[in-house]
């Protein structure tokens, strides 16, 4: 059952032109549409931790054929112990790496007081899971008004995503992207790290016209879940995905945060890929055998 909620300027009965089809409104960032005919893949580092780094990387996702770039300057991390990014020094490598690369840059604000500082940088501005309910961040970016990565809280509701995005849209900003990273449940630790709720990705988009994508690594923890995952949420029509890199041949264990769940380049390729004959599934242009047989690389 989908959740009955009031009319929204989230939901799909503020929007005529998409109330009745299950389109999408596209946010348009640095040029890259998502919630267009592709898939749009976001890739990057976990965090910031060098120029040389983040160079790399990007150089690497660029390759791979990803569209964004994702790295965290400010990060929220669980300890007050562990490395909390590079901060200002940060975003400014982050900037190098667009201006490289080319690509828009998506990055997280933490902090209400630095929305315009992170958005001065940043083509789209993240706010991570944990922060989905600090209302005063979500007011700021929606009064900010540059397009907003908004990720599900781990313990959050679909109904109380809606509303976060509410948050932001009621400051006049309506330039919102969902994204579903794996929410807590029993089995978190044994197989996953978060479980990758594909039903609430199936269940927004009934809801709402704003595109939705999809994070695996936070929800896989691992990097040999991922492509899998990846997969699964292309099938069901996601407007993008959002992948965490990390240079091959990379110590996992000397990585800042989240070393375990990166995924290396060429996987990022593979999964570019699957992106594509997704997307050329959906226009028409391939039979499912045959997008079939290209995925595994028979044809
Ligand atoms: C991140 O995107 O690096 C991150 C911290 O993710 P989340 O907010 O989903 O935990
Ligand atoms: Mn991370």
């Amino acid at each position: 059952m989908i959740p009955a909620l009031p009319p929204l300027r989230v939901t799909r009965s503020s929007h005529p032109e998409h109330a009745a089809s299950f389109s999408t409104r596209p946010v348009i960032a640095g040029g890259v549409t998502v919630g267009g005919e592709r898939p749009v893949v976001i890739a990057g580092p976990c965090t910031v931790e060098s120029r040389e780094q983040t160079l790399s990387i990007a150089r690497a996702c660029k390759t791979a054929g990803a569209r964004m770039l994702r790295g965290g300057a400010f990060k929220p991390r669980t300890s007050p112990y562990s490395f909390q990014g590079m901060g200002k020094e940060g975003l400014e490598i982050l900037a190098e790496a667009r201006a490289e690369t080319g690509l828009p840059i998506v990055t997280e604000v933490l902090d209400p007081r630095l929305v315009e500082l992170v958005g001065s940088y940043a083509d789209v501005i993240q706010v991570g899971s944990r922060s989905m309910q600090n209302f005063p961040l979500l007011t700021e970016v929606g009064r900010y008004g540059k397009p907003v990565l908004l990720k599900r809280g781990f313990g959050a509701t679909l109904e109380e995503w809606l509303y976060a995005a509410e948050y932001v849209a009621l400051g006049g900003n309506l330039e919102i992207i969902f994204c579903e990273r794996g929410i807590r449940t029993f089995a978190n630790g044994a197989y996953d790290r978060a479980t990758l709720d594909l039903a609430a990705v199936h269940a927004l988009r009934r809801l709402t016209p704003f595109p939705v994508i999809v994070d695996p690594s936070h929800a896989a923890g691992h990097a040999d879940l991922v492509p899998d995952l990846a997969a699964a949420a292309l099938s069901l029509g996601v407007d993008g995905l959002l992948i965490e890199v990390v240079q091959p041949g990379a110590d996992r264990t000397k990585v800042k945060c989240d070393g375990e769940q990166g995924i290396v380049p060429d996987e990022l390729a593979s999964i570019v890929a699957r992106a594509e004959s997704e997307a050329a599934l959906r226009r028409g242009l391939l039979s499912p055998v045959l997008a079939g047989s290209e995925l595994l690389g028979t044809e």
